[in-house]
C-alpha cells in the first residue's frame, strides 16, 4: 500500500509510533488514549521517557533517589496497562533538560532505530508552559527529526548500519494551536487506569486524574465524541 499523508492513522502500513515525554506520566496525559487505540489496531508503540522524574513530589520526606525508582516502576505499570511494547528510560535528571546537541543526537538515534511513522511529544511553542523539560523535549524532538531523516546528518551512524529514517507525521500534545483530534472514546477508561498507576503524582496533586479525564471529555464533546485527545499535526 502506498503511504500518503491523507491516509488515516489507523490505515498507515508502517504501524509504529514513538511517544517521547519529558517525565514519567507525560505520555499517558498527552496521548494515553491514542496509544491504547493504536495498539489495539496492531501498532508497535515505544515510549521514551527522558527524565527520571526525581523532583516530582511535594513530600518533604521523599528523596530524589527513592522517587526516581518509584516513578520508573509506576511508568512501567502504566505502559503495561496501555499495552506498550517497549519503554526506554533515558534517566536524565528532572528539571535539568535543555534542547542540547547531545539530547538531540540521543533522540535522533532512537528515531533511526525504531523507524516510527508517527512521533508524539510536547508542543514547545505552547505559551505560559512552565516546566522547562516540556519545552526542552519538544524542541529537541523536532530538531532530532531533522537529524534522523537526512543522511548527511550523523553520517557515522549510516556507516555502522543505522541509516536515515523519515517519520510520516509529528503530533504535538497540549498544543497551542491543535488541528487534529483523535477519537479515544473506546480507550478513555484505559487512559484513566494508566494515569492512576502514577500514584506518586496523584498524591502530589489530588484530583489530577479526574482533571485530565475531564479535559478529554471536553475535547471530545466539541467533535461529537465521548472523549478525544487534541494535537497539532505536522506532516513530515
Ligand atoms: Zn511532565
Amino acid at each position: 500500500m502506498k503511504e500518503t499523508i491523507e491516509m488515516t492513522l489507523l490505515e498507515n502500513p508502517t504501524r509504529r509510533a514513538l511517544v517521547i515525554g519529558a517525565h514519567p506520566d507525560d505520555n499517558e496525559v498527552g496521548c494515553g488514549g491514542t496509544t491504547a487505540k493504536l495498539i489495539q489496531a496492531g501498532w508497535d508503540i515505544t515510549f521514551l521517557i527522558c527524565t527520571n522524574g526525581n523532583k516530582g513530589s511535594n513530600d518533604p520526606k521523599m528523596s530524589s533517589y527513592l522517587l526516581a525508582e518509584l516513578r520508573e516502576i509506576e511508568q512501567q505499570v502504566a505502559a503495561n496497562v496501555l499495552g506498550v511494547q517497549t519503554v526506554v528510560f533515558l534517566r536524565h535528571n528532572d528539571g535539568e533538560l535543555a534542547p542540547s546537541p547531545s539530547l538531540r543526537f540521543e533522540l535522533a538515534l532512537y528515531i533511526r532505530h525504531f523507524k516510527p511513522h508517527a512521533i508524539y511529544t510536547h508542543d514547545p511553542w505552547r505559551i505560559y508552559m512552565m516546566h522547562p523539560d516540556h519545552r526542552a523535549v519538544g524542541f529537541a524532538v523536532i530538531e532530532a527529526i531533522v537529524h534522523a531523516r537526512d543522511p548527511l546528518f550523523l553520517p557515522g551512524l549510516g556507516q555502522i548500519g543505522v541509516p536515515a529514517w523519515r517519520p510520516g507525521a509529528l503530533y504535538l500534545w497540549w498544543a497551542e494551536h491543535p488541528d487534529h483530534v483523535e477519537d479515544v472514546s473506546s480507550t478513555l477508561a484505559q487512559k484513566v487506569t494508566a494515569l492512576r498507576a502514577h500514584a506518586s503524582q496523584e498524591i502530589a496533586s489530588p484530583g489530577w486524574v479526574e482533571r485530565v479525564a475531564q479535559k478529554a471529555v471536553e475535547i471530545g464533546a466539541e467533535k461529537g465524541m465521548v472523549a478525544g485527545e487534541a494535537f497539532k499535526k505536522i506532516p513530515l
